[in-house]
């Protein structure tokens, strides 16, 4: 996996003074100094997102231009969204709606699911946002396990995945349709809105009310609902300024959907609170769209994911050459492990590498990133952020045991951060799992070098044991990815008589690549060579996509369940499939 470290210019040191200025003088309290505090006491994160900035006279800023699928363009600034959460605030209130209830988000990325989210919070209210692609029963378990006291959805949602059960959900008191009109029972948003005062006084919540439910993605098993509070803006206000270069004024670009933690806590809340100006785009991937956006907003900087850095690789440099990407300064990716092919190939196309950042649903915030101001070390996911303890440690009958640089262990954190998670929703013995002798468990497998940079392996479910060796999938994916056929590949352990597990991978092809016998014997040959024989692929597989979640993550365990015939388990989240 060793690739060519990208030292840091000293341009780029330079220009990054401002996460250096962070991290020189960083507590969790300087972080809060960021913040203001409701008036008359108390912590809002909707409150810190917006009104704050009115306040100071920022008013006239532009807080969201957002694209609609059919190439419109609105540009909404942060004194509009601070009435118009507050219209969406008082209309909650008029319905009845009291702190603590919690309103659940179905929608595509429409100005007006921004609007709900920082509206409920402002009402003291929980928000808790859902892929509008779910189908009706994994909305529903959700909507069980937080007890949705309100829904926001479109009419056509609604009768396609809710209507039927509706009546069976008892705590369910208001479900609000997006646009002037709506079912029997529903109450349309756009008149609600237009009689809602656009002065509300933000409900004075305290640090530790709850104020976010987020389900964790699913790729390992069944989804947890990990519950945030308040207080966790002081995590996003810090991470976005020390992780991603957000100040005053940045233009930015998160990909991700709020379905998804990264898409609320850095598609929403972070921004908003660092007073950037943020690109929503309503449509899914594609190619050129997105190099037209990135060139045409003059994005600075852009929080994207593996997933998509690799339908870009497979779209060819080609594609990318007829744009400027002038104005980006910084690059970061989310979510799945990032091929150190993927940072290079960042490099070559824009001038600059993607840089690597880990954390979870469960953290809430960035934990381990990698800065402008380190050198790169392709496939590494960096170090910790100032304030987070990070380590890597060995857990059985006798406790926890620190590992040493360079061996495998579980990737473990000091609890205590401002956004770590609450609890799982009515799943105490699960939560209480996650901590022994004061280490917050991650369920990940990773390595830390002796300079300190975190090495991600694999699950701890994915880990695989072949001969005495450990494996881990993302070694084997990464140098599959090295083929150039191979756009996107998944590693899992098989059962073996005598290597107790051998490597099988399935991979997906760049355009202009055939299966054939011939190309798997060559791919194989590839990795054997770089990774050994005891290592490689005994098989790999075609196929025209890989199982994945809504949030792009590769679902290895059912590649592994149908391999072995076994049940496949929760599927409530996955997204592309193919058996
Ligand atoms: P579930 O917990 O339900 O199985 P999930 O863990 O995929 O789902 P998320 O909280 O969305 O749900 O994802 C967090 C996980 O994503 C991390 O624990 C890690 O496995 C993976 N991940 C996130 N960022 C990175 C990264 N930079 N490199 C490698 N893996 C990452
Ligand atoms: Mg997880």
């Amino acid at each position: 996996m060793a690739m060519e470290i990208i030292r840091k210019s000293d341009a780029d040191r330079t220009e990054a003074t401002l996460t250096e200025a962070v991290r020189e003088s960083f507590t969790w309290d300087t972080a809060r100094d960021m913040l203001d505090g409701l008036p008359g006491g108390g912590l809002n994160i909707a409150y810190e997102a917006l009104d704050r900035h009115v306040a100071a006279g920022h008013g006239g800023q532009t807080a969201l231009i957002w694209f609609g699928k059919a190439g419109e363009r609105r540009e909404f600034s942060y004194a509009e969204l601070t009435a118009q959460t507050a219209r969406f605030a008082n209309l909650l209130k008029d319905h009845g709606l009291e702190p603590g209830d919690r309103l659940y988000a179905l929608s595509e990325r429409v100005p007006e699911l921004y609007v709900a989210a920082l509206g409920t919070l402002k009402a003291g209210m929980i928000f808790t946002p859902l892929f509008s692609a779910f189908g009706p029963d994994p909305i529903r378990m959700r909507m069980e396990i937080g007890e949705a006291t309100a829904l926001v959805t479109t009419e056509s949602i609604y009768r396609r995945k809710i209507a039927k059960w509706r009546d069976e959900i008892p705590s369910l008191k208001l479900v609000l349709i997006l646009g002037d009109e709506a079912p029997e029972g529903c109450v349309a948003l756009g008149p609600a809105m237009a009689v809602a005062s656009d002065t509300f006084e933000v409900v004075a919540t305290q640090p530790e009310d709850p104020a976010l439910i987020h389900f964790t993605s699913g790729t390992t098993g069944r989804p947890k609902g990990a519950v945030h509070v308040h207080q966790a803006v002081v995590m996003h206000v810090a991470a976005g300024r020390y992780a991603l270069e957000l100040t005053p004024g940045t233009r930015y670009w998160c990909t991700a959907d709020p379905g998804w933690v990264t898409g609320t806590s850095f598609g929403i809340i972070s921004p908003l609170v660092n007073r950037v100006t943020m690109i929503v785009d309503e449509a899914d991937f594609d190619t050129d769209r997105w190099y037209g956006l990135l060139q045409n907003e003059k994005i600075e900087v852009w929080y994207t994911a593996p997933t998509a850095i690799r339908m870009m690789m497979r779209a060819g440099k080609a594609a990318a050459a007829p744009y400027d990407f002038s104005t980006l300064r910084f690059m970061a990716s989310v979510g799945e492990p990032l091929n150190p092919e993927a940072v290079i190939w960042g490099n070559d196309v824009f001038g600059r590498p993607f840089h690597d950042n880990w954390w979870q649903t469960e953290t809430g915030g960035i934990m381990i990133a990698n800065t402008r101001a380190m050198d790169i070390h392709p496939g590494s996911m960096g170090k910790p952020l100032p304030g987070i303890e990070a380590g890597i440690v060995d857990h059985g009958k006798d406790g926890v045991r620190a590992c040493k640089p360079g061996e495998i262990g579980e990737l473990a954190l000091r609890p205590g951060w401002p956004s770590m998670m609450r609890e799982y929703l009515h799943e105490p013995a699960r939560y209480d799992k996650c901590f022994v002798d004061g280490w917050y468990l991650s369920g990940d497998l990773a390595m830390r070098d002796k300079d300190g940079y975190f090495w991600f392996v694999g699950r701890a479910d994915d880990l695989i044991k072949s001969s005495g060796h450990l494996i881990g999938p993302f070694e084997v994916e990464s140098a599959l990815i090295e083929h150039p056929a191979v756009a996107e590949a998944a590693a899992i352990g098989l059962p073996d008589e005598t290597a107790g597990e051998v490597v099988k991978a399935y991979v997906a092809l760049n355009p202009g690549f055939e299966p054939s016998e011939q190309l798997e014997r060559e791919i194989r040959g590839l990795a054997r060579k770089k990774l050994g024989p005891a290592v490689a692929p005994r098989e790999v597989v075609f196929r025209n996509t890989l199982p994945k979640t809504r949030s792009g993550k590769i679902m290895r365990r059912l590649l592994k369940a149908r391999e072995l015939g076994l049940p496949e388990g929760d599927i409530s989240t996955l997204e592309s499939d193919e058996t």
